[in-house]
């Protein structure tokens, strides 16, 4: 479903639609707003703005929009194995900060 940028229902702004069922849009100040990805990071931050915005709502404030932030992909590929793609800027800082490239892992991934 199409929403709006904070992600609530064109229309009904006491609907918000996260997760997988939105076809939502990042919103990242001074950039053209992006797709945002069918992805369980996305579906998570999606939940922690539709909670902010409802208390921004509850305190007659505006909400806010959707600013996805990609952190990086990871999938399984097997029972012991899993490829990483940790490209974006954003993947990069948060490896950097932990000194971990993903769970469970010690070593940080370069590429
Ligand atoms: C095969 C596959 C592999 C994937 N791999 C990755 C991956 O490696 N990394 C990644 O980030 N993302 C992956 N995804 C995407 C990720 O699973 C979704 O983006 C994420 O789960 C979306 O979260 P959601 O809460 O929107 O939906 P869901 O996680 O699907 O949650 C919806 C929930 O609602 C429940 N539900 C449905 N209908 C009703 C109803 N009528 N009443 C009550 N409950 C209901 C369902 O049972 C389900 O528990 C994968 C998806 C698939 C299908």
């Amino acid at each position: 479903m199409q929403v709006e940028p904070d992600p609530a229902v064109p229309g009904h702004p006491e609907i918000t639609v996260i997760g997988d069922l939105a076809a939502a849009m990042s919103h990242a100040p001074g950039q053209e707003p992006q797709p945002v990805p069918g992805v369980s990071p996305a579906a998570k931050q999606m939940g922690r703005l539709a909670a902010a915005n409802l208390q921004r709502r509850l305190r007659g404030e505006p909400t806010q929009p959707l600013r996805y932030r990609d952190y990086g992909n990871l999938a399984t590929i097997g029972r012991n194995s899993a490829v990483v793609d940790l490209t974006s800027p954003s993947a990069r800082s948060a490896s950097a900060a932990t000194g971990r490239g993903c769970s469970g892992c010690s070593r940080t991934c370069t590429s």
